[in-house]
């Protein structure tokens, strides 16, 4: 039986990819966070085939410890920071989960491979944001790395380091992501926070969404589709850096246009959006669009949803979860 270590399988990708090994008949342990009850509670009840393993990510000789008593074929890195905004405020911390977490994972994976004299295959969940103020869009795998923010620092280390490891013989694929939501997005990204708010007018007929910078434009996918493609990453016979995008961009006013039209709002939308200036990032990565040609051509990776659907899954799931009540 294959065996599958995933970190991050609390988070929203963490998840979706856990499910998908388990249907696969992969055996699948996951590293989750001590004190994070809640969110393991919840993911032994949607996946209870999963084996989850307590321990921080902070904590090497746990976290590298695992691996080798694991003994994994594949490993998916997806645990860390994954906000940029937080990695402000916390930038010491996103360095060391979002960074060298990363090297300790491929180190691991690397004498796993050498004790037990078969491949282990390893993916790294990279980010856009390795690219800060790209010159050029869209971006692809040769775009200069040159991150703008400590969570983009972090995953430039991350990234660098599965270069390193593919250079030392491992089987590491970067899957440098772009923006991916699904209704498992926390509340706490914008495109969650939008698509609740709309549910809450739609239902109260009253009331605003808060935003910062509403030009800013981003690339936005299906998580499911982003996880497929570190998937058929670990899988394919040469490791290698892969875009991971749809090739279209969209405004957060647009986001949010979608998702209050959605609930019935029509041109109305506009009176339920403010601006709150003090939202503004230190530095903001004004245009993010990935060019995954290299992931289409090598992979056979397609998105296969839309942004309005996207929105639209996003503001059902936020309506329906209003219908029920407090759970
Ligand atoms: P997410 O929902 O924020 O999940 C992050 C995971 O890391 C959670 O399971 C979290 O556990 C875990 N984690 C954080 N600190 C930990 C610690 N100290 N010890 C153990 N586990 C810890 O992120 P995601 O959206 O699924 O993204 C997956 C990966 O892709 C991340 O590495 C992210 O940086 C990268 N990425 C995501 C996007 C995107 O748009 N989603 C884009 C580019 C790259 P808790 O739930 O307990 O906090």
């Amino acid at each position: 039986m294959t065996l599958a270590f995933v970190t991050g399988i609390t988070g929203q990708d963490g998840g979706y990819l856990a499910e998908r090994l388990l249907d696969e008949g992969l055996e699948v342990h996951g590293l989750v966070r001590a004190g994070d009850e809640a969110a393991a509670g919840e993911l032994r009840a949607r996946v209870p085939g999963a084996i989850l393993h307590v321990g921080d990510l902070g904590d090497t000789d746990l976290l590298a410890g695992l691996i080798a008593e694991v003994q994994p074929d594949e490993i998916y890195n997806l645990a860390g920071i994954s906000s940029v905004a937080y990695s402000w405020h916390e930038p010491i911390l996103t360095a060391q989960l979002s960074g060298v977490a990363a090297a300790v994972v491929l180190e691991a994976a690397w004498r796993l491979q050498e004790q037990v004299g078969r491949p282990v295959r390893c993916v790294q969940a990279s980010s856009s944001e390795i690219f800060g103020h790209a010159a050029h869009a869209p971006q692809d795998e040769a775009t200069p790395v040159r991150p703008v923010s400590p969570y983009g620092a972090a995953k430039a280390y991350a990234h660098q380091m599965a270069n390193v490891y593919r250079g030392r013989g491992l089987h590491v694929a970067a899957c440098i992501l772009f923006n991916h939501e699904s209704p498992r997005r926390p509340l706490t990204f914008v495109t969650r926070k939008i698509t609740s708010a709309a549910a809450r007018i739609g239902l109260e007929g009253a009331g605003v969404i808060t935003l910062g910078d509403l030009d800013v434009r981003r690339d936005w996918g299906w998580a499911p589709d982003y996880v497929d493609a570190m998937v058929r990453a670990a899988r394919h016979s040469v490791a290698d850096d892969y875009i991971v995008a749809t090739g279209e961009t969209h405004t957060v006013a647009e986001f949010a246009e979608v998702a209050l039209r959605r609930v019935g709002l029509g041109d109305a939308w506009r009176d339920h959006v403010v601006i709150d200036p003090e939202l503004m990032r230190p530095v903001e990565t004004p245009t993010m669009v990935g060019d995954a040609s290299k992931a289409r051509r090598e992979l056979g990776w397609e998105p296969s949803v839309r942004f309005a659907e996207i929105v639209g899954r996003m503001v059902d799931h936020d309506r329906e979860l209003l219908q029920l009540g407090p759970q």
